[in-house]
């Protein structure tokens, strides 16, 4: 039975939401608070996290960010906030869906069950193009030896793209396959993609891994000779 954590002080939004994951076979834990969620993460981990933005005692983003300096659960962040910037830094700080609201119970069920779903997916064996390794299974990669550390959307990202290295995957395809839902827009594909290349430690110009194929899309396929130093 799935776990998810639901931390949101408005107390009708979260009975609603505790009210229907319950009924829909979820193990549910409420939290009112930023620190009791926290403790929470903390005690027990969830297999997701639905975090509300607006709480009374921590701002959302340092409640994001302390839960991702420990863990790598599944994050669904509820804004108000509608603004892109606003996303963007949530999604830069480690979320991996997002809401905004208002929102209905439905749909949270919704973007949870597609985030596990995707969870559950993945090749069974680790994989290796050049000096990038990656374990589907420990969810870890790490580029010549040393631990990526991707949010968990830039692993899925990596994942489908070294499944299939050497090949051409259109923007398209990334939204379709590894998006969590059609609602992406393609600028969040690039900014994803942008990020993973950052973490990778290159740039579109000088790119060593992820090759950008001007009109059509990305391929990642291993560099022709080592870096020197
Ligand atoms: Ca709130």
């Amino acid at each position: 039975m799935p776990n998810v954590l639901v931390i949101e002080d408005d107390v009708d939004v979260r009975d609603a939401i505790g009210r229907l994951l319950t009924a829909t076979g979820h193990e549910v834990r409420l939290c009112a608070t930023a620190l009791d969620g926290l403790r929470e993460v903390a005690a027990r981990p969830p297999d997701i996290v639905v975090l509300d933005l607006g709480l009374p005692d921590l701002d959302g983003a340092a409640v994001l960010s302390r839960i991702r300096a420990t863990s790598h659960v599944p994050i669904v962040v509820a804004t108000a906030r509608e603004a892109e910037s606003e996303m963007i830094r949530l999604l830069r700080a480690g979320a991996d869906d997002y809401v905004v609201k208002p929102y209905s119970a439905e749909q949270i069920e919704a973007r949870i069950a597609a985030m596990l779903r995707r969870g559950r997916g993945g090749a069974p064996a680790g994989l290796t193009v050049g000096g990038l390794t990656l374990d589907p299974m420990a969810r870890t990669a790490s580029l010549d030896g040393t631990p990526l550390q991707l949010s968990r959307l830039e692993f899925d990202l990596l994942a489908y793209l070294m499944e299939r290295a050497g090949k051409v995957v259109t923007r398209r395809q990334l939204l379709t396959d590894v998006w969590p839902t059609e609602s992406r827009s393609m600028e969040t594909v690039d900014v994803h993609v942008t990020w993973l290349r950052r973490k990778l430690g290159e740039r579109a110009a000088q790119p060593r891994y992820l090759h950008t194929v001007r009109g059509v899309g990305i391929r990642l396929s291993a560099p022709e000779q080592p870096l020197n130093g």
